[in-house]
């Protein structure tokens, strides 16, 4: 007679939760996922407008090959369950002197966008940054990001035997120090130091190595049709397909630890989920602030998962733009990035913001006609506390985006009200001990993405998987994490199965 499946609770549904629950799903485990919010999704999360569900989570989807192996993965093709568009216009950016520039998936129509905007010295400038950014991205693909467990002897030796790397990785040289060495502009700088802030960063803190950002963008740039959102759902969806079941607005208060191994996860309501393996998809710093149980406080040293990333004042609405012509993805620059990150290294809202701006309802030359729906973000710090913003920081919130975006001439009719505005310390109550920082431990560092904590926690049958885990933040890498997870738990169980056979069907792709 088989034995029954292994019992896998899933503490999250987020991209790394849904992730890892669909893999192992499909290798035959018994999985459940329990969420404390109402719906999948996590971050990727919407609010409600009058024009719909607008998104208020992330918006850019890059890296789709990481989402059709996935699907692939589990003999299922992402296209049957959403419907993505590529943009053929990655975004286009303003600066306050008047100047405006879009960058293309097509690198030729990028490069000579760049030479108009800024010459021919310019435009070499970006060809060879283009170049070092791909060379960067390609070696650290595999050994880092896709590797379960990356280890620093493992990178020091892949750099030993790749020296070109020592140069591109420019060591000792912050992302904007190494941006301001390659380019004459400080415009293109400053567009380029942005990326640091898609993992959490400020560009004068972060790695150089952040340069390879750029190139997980220039490969292309995703709309999910009817917003971002429908990913975390068609992800959903394939998991209910796979036969895992789902509680949502059901907060995970402990996970019960019995002979050193996991045993059972418990719920506010006093339910007990008996559990062989748990994978925790919650922000990694709850273990250490106790919320799953002092058993678990111990499990990752505080560097783990401290200092934290930024966080952001996040707006989404319906209204009528009036002003200049925006595409999906919009970037309105502040005059001096330092004006922008110094503030927010010191904890405060910056004064004079970069404000990033999706039209939702826009893409591939599609301008709508009178209400549209806006997702609006400007950059913040983490909050040490969950207490709720006070009017005054919403109002003055309110006053510095739509002001600085007057100035570009951008106006919405009606002008958003601060009931549409999501704060630092809102963030920091939606996600548990993640004091609003929205991408998990600081990149800050050339050695932080080594310090993130990993699948396999060091307690047997406990698990982590999503942004504030290794690969790391952002949509594709929380999904990578979710597949390490998966991989772990299959691998741990198959080294433990000579002496305790379990019951599986299917399998797990490790193309
Ligand atoms: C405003 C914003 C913009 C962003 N922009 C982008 C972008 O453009 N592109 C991009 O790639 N990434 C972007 N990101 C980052 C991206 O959204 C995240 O890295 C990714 O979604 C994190 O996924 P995750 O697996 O860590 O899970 P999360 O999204 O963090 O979800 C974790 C889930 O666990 C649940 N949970 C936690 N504790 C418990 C508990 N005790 N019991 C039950 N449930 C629990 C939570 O309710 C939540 O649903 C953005 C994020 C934000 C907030």
């Amino acid at each position: 007679m088989a034995a029954s499946p292994e019992k896998v609770v899933v503490i999250g549904a987020g991209m790394g939760g849904l992730s890892a629950a669909i893999r192992l799903a499909h290798a035959g485990l018994d999985v459940r996922v329990v969420d404390r919010a109402p719906v999948p999704g996590g971050k990727m999360r919407t609010m409600d407008s009058t024009a719909g569900p607008v998104d208020a989570g992330p918006t850019v989807m890059t890296l789709r090959p990481v989402f059709e192996e996935l699907f692939d993965s589990v003999g299922a093709r992402l296209g049957d369950y959403v419907t993505l568009h590529r943009e053929e216009v990655l975004a286009r950016h303003w600066w306050p002197d008047g100047s405006s520039l879009d960058l293309f998936a097509d690198p030729q129509a990028s490069a000579d966008a760049v030479g108009a905007f800024a010459g021919p010295k310019a435009r070499k400038e970006f060809e060879a940054f283009r170049r070092r950014a791909k060379r960067l991205f390609e070696a650290f693909d595999a050994p880092m990001m896709r590797a379960v467990t990356p280890s620093q002897s493992a990178l020091t030796r892949h750099v030993m035997t790749h020296p070109w790397l020592i140069f591109d990785m420019a060591p000792h040289r912050t992302l904007a120090g190494s941006l301001g060495a390659q380019f004459s502009d400080p415009r293109l700088a400053q567009l380029f130091g942005r990326y640091a802030t898609y993992v959490g960063g400020s560009p004068f803190q972060s790695p150089a190595l952040l340069g390879l950002i750029w190139h997980a963008e220039a490969q292309g740039v995703w709309r999910v049709e009817g917003g971002m959102h429908q990913l975390a759902r068609a992800l959903e969806k394939l998991a209910r397909d796979k036969g895992v079941t789902f509680s949502f607005g059901t907060r995970a208060t402990r996970i019960e630890i019995q002979n050193g191994a996991a045993a059972a996860v418990h719920l506010e309501d006093g339910t007990r989920l008996p559990a062989d393996r748990v994978v925790f998809n919650g922000d990694p710093a709850a273990l250490g602030a106790g919320l799953m149980g002092e058993a678990l406080r111990e499990t990752l040293p505080r560097d783990a998962t401290h200092p934290r990333s930024i966080s952001a004042y996040v707006w989404s609405f319906a209204a009528q733009p009036h002003g200049p012509e925006m595409v999906h993805h919009n970037v309105f620059f502040c005059a001096d990035p330092r004006k922008e990150f110094d503030p927010i290294a010191a904890g405060h809202m910056p004064e004079d913001p970069t404000l990033y701006i999706c039209a939702q309802d826009r893409g591939a030359g599609r301008t709508p006609q009178g209400e549209e729906r806006f997702e609006i973000i400007m950059n913040g710090p983490p909050v040490a506390d969950g207490a709720e913003a006070t009017d005054e920081e919403k109002e003055t919130c309110r006053t510095r985006t739509f002001q600085t975006l007057a100035r570009f001439g951008l106006t919405f009719d009606p002008r958003p009200g601060v009931q549409w505005l999501t704060t630092p310390r809102h963030f920091a109550r939606l996600f548990p001990a993640s004091e609003g920082s929205l991408y998990g431990r600081s990149p800050h560092g050339l050695t932080a993405s080594l310090k993130r904590p990993t699948a396999r926690l060091g307690l047997p049958g406990v698990y982590l998987a999503g942004g504030g885990a290794h690969p790391g933040a952002g949509i594709p890498m929380a999904t990578l994490s979710g597949r390490h997870a998966a991989e772990a738990i299959l691998t741990d169980l198959a080294s433990t199965s000579m002496s305790h056979p379990t019951a599986t069907r299917g399998g797990i792709s490790t193309a």
